[in-house]
Order: C-alpha cells, then structure tokens, then sequence
C-alpha cells in the first residue's frame, strides 16, 4: 500500500482519539496544524509536517493520559523514525525537533512559557522543563529549528474544538510531493 494511503488509514481508525489533555481528536488536531502551516504561505514540506507531527501518537498506539503520554519523551523520536524511509530531513527534522523547540521557547520567551495549557505545562516538566543557556545554543545551531518553532506555534494554536478546516484527503497533495522519490 502506497505510504499516503497508510498514514491516511492510521488518522482513519485512530484520528479519533483524544488529543492528550485537550479539547480536540487526534485527527482535528493534525488538520488544524496543517491548515495554519498552509495559511501561513508555509513550503508543501512544512505543511505535511505539521500535518504528521504527531504520527508517533498513532504508530505507537499509547495509553490516553497526558502525564503518561509525555513521560517517555519519545513520540517524536517514535514519529520521525517511522516517517524517516519516506520523507526527507525538511519533513523530519521539525516534527523530530517540535518537542525541543517547546522547551527552546520556554527558555527564551517568558511570555510562552506563561501561555501554555494547563496540560502542556505539565508535559513541560515531563519533558525536562525550559532548555538551559547550552541548550539554546545547540538548538539554534540546527539547521531546521526555525521550521520546528514555526512548527511548534502551530502546534499549541490547533486545539479549537469545531474549527472547520479542509479535510485530510486536501494534504495528499503536500505528502506526494515530498516523499521520498522511491517512496512515490
Ligand atoms: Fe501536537
């Protein structure tokens, strides 16, 4: 089965779970992502990340509590390993680096550290808290950390519950053209 069609099945028959600790489904939460990256005039790469930046949540079929959820740290790590034979380092690497790129903005805005949901701010400490000085300085030093913060904000804005936004089937096009070639 073409990958677009497997990760289309997985948001078909897990999207509906909740989103940890809030107010949307797995799968509203994805769409909305996807929709502000696109709204944002964002390149096709960063849009389908937005859209899968979360995957690990569904490859891996974890329990439903926020604490739990976050304590392993590692739905990122689950999320980018899986997707890593079919997309490129610009699809991966913001999905792979989302999670640091909260922590990097606690650190350097207190303004955001502030305006996280009660149930993000306790994943944050789960998570190992705002970065220290020599933390920041590795995080920036990457490549695509300013498409993970970007990534990052989309990712706490899309928690409306009844936003309308397109459906999955208006991302295929962002996931076909950035897979890799023999993933086509
Ligand atoms: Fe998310």
């Amino acid at each position: 089965m073409p990958v677009v069609d497997t990760i289309f099945g997985l948001f078909d028959s897990r999207g509906e779970e909740a989103y940890f600790g809030e107010h949307v489904s797995q799968l509203e939460h994805a769409l909305q992502s996807a929709y502000l990256a696109e709204r944002d005039g964002s390149p096709d790469s960063l849009i389908a990340a937005a859209l899968l930046h979360d995957i690990g949540h569904l490859v891996h079929g974890l329990a439903e509590d926020v604490a739990d959820q976050d304590q392993d740290g590692l739905h990122e790590d689950a999320g980018a390993t899986w997707l890593t034979p079919h997309f490129g380092p610009d699809v991966i690497r913001p999905i792979h680096l989302h999670v640091a790129a909260k922590r990097f903005l606690c650190a350097v805005e207190p303004e955001y550290l502030k305006g996280l949901s009660p149930a993000s701010a306790l994943s944050l400490r789960l998570q190992g808290g705002p970065m220290s000085e020599a933390e920041v300085a590795q995080f920036a030093s990457d490549a695509h950390h300013s498409s993970a913060v970007r990534l990052r904000r989309w990712d706490d804005m899309a928690k409306v519950p009844g936003l309308v936004v397109p459906k999955l089937e208006h991302y295929r096009k962002y996931l076909e053209s950035t897979l890799r070639p023999q993933g086509r």
